[in-house]
C-alpha cells in the first residue's frame, strides 16, 4: 500500500466517524442528508427530506411504523433532537404515513410509533371514522403532500366505541357517534349482552369499525382508491392496546 493509499484510507476512516458523529447527534438538514437506513444504523432518527419521503415504498413505511413499535414497547426509542427536527422540517413536510386514529390521551401516535417532528401526519377523531372532511384531510396528506401509507388505528377500551354501543345520547356527540354505528350493527352475536359492559363486544365492534372504516376509504375516495390501485400508497389497519403499548397490525 502506498502512502497515497493509507491517506486516502485514513480520510475514508475520518469521514465514516464524522458521518456517524453527526448522524447520531441528529444534526441532519439539507441536501446532505443520508438515508433513513443509514441514521438509523448510527443510533440516532432520521428527519424526512423530499428525497427520503420518495424513495420509501408503501410497504416499508408500513415496516417503519411496525419498527418504530417495536422499539417503542421495548424502551429503545430512538434518540431524536425534536427542536432540530422543528428547524430541518420548517420550510417544508415530508412525512412518509397518515395515521388516522382516535382523539384517546393513551394513544400517541408520534410516541407509539416512534416518530418525530414532520414523520407523519395525524388525523384524530373520537373513534377514528371517516366523514368527507377526514377524507379530505387524508387526500392531502397523500396526493398533495406525498404520503405513501394511510394507517387506520383503533385502540382498546375506545369511550367512543363504547358510546356508540349504548347509543349515547348527548349534545354533538349524538350525531358523531352515528358514524360508528354501522361497526356495532355489523357485529352479530353477543345476543346476551350488546352494551359497554361486555368488554369482548366492545372490542369486537372496535376491531370492526377499523376495517369498516379501511373500506370506506376506498369506497369514498376515488383519489384514494386510485393511488392504492396503482401502488403508489398503501392502507392498512390496526389495533393498539392501552395497556400494553402494543399496536397488532390487521
Ligand atoms: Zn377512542
Amino acid at each position: 500500500m502506498t502512502a497515497m493509499d493509507e491517506l486516502d484510507k485514513d480520510r475514508r476512516g475520518f469521514l465514516r466517524a464524522a458521518g456517524g458523529a453527526v448522524l447520531a447527534a441528529g444534526a441532519v438538514s439539507g441536501p446532505a442528508v443520508m438515508a433513513g437506513e443509514r441514521q438509523a444504523a448510527a443510533g440516532g432518527a432520521a428527519t424526512q427530506t423530499r428525497e427520503s419521503q420518495a424513495a420509501i415504498t408503501p410497504q416499508q413505511a408500513l415496516q417503519m411504523l411496525k419498527d418504530g413499535n417495536g422499539r417503542f414497547v421495548s424502551g429503545k426509542m430512538r434518540p431524536r433532537d425534536l427542536l432540530q427536527q422543528v428547524k430541518a422540517t420548517g420550510a417544508g413536510q415530508f412525512p412518509f404515513a397518515v395515521i388516522l386514529g382516535c382523539i384517546d390521551s393513551r394513544a400517541p401516535n408520534e410516541w407509539i410509533f416512534d416518530q418525530g417532528v414532520g414523520d407523519i401526519f395525524n388525523a384524530r377523531i373520537a373513534g377514528n371514522f371517516v366523514n368527507d372532511d377526514l377524507l379530505g384531510s387524508l387526500e392531502f396528506a397523500c396526493a398533495a403532500a406525498g404520503a405513501k401509507l394511510i394507517l387506520v388505528i383503533g385502540h382498546t377500551e375506545c369511550g367512543a366505541v363504547k358510546g356508540a354501543c349504548d347509543d349515547i345520547i348527548l349534545g354533538n356527540l349524538t350525531h358523531m357517534l352515528a358514524n360508528i354505528r354501522p361497526a356495532v350493527a355489523a357485529v352479530t352475536g353477543f345476543e346476551s349482552d350488546r352494551t359497554s359492559s361486555n368488554a369482548a363486544f366492545v372490542q369486537a365492534v372496535a376491531d370492526k369499525n377499523v376495517v369498516l372504516t379501511m373500506a370506506r376509504i376506498r369506497e369514498r375516495s376515488a383519489i384514494l382508491r386510485d393511488l392504492a390501485e396503482k401502488g403508489e400508497i398503501g392502507i392498512a389497519g390496526a389495533m393498539y392496546d392501552v395497556r400494553s403499548g402494543q399496536v397488532t397490525f390487521m
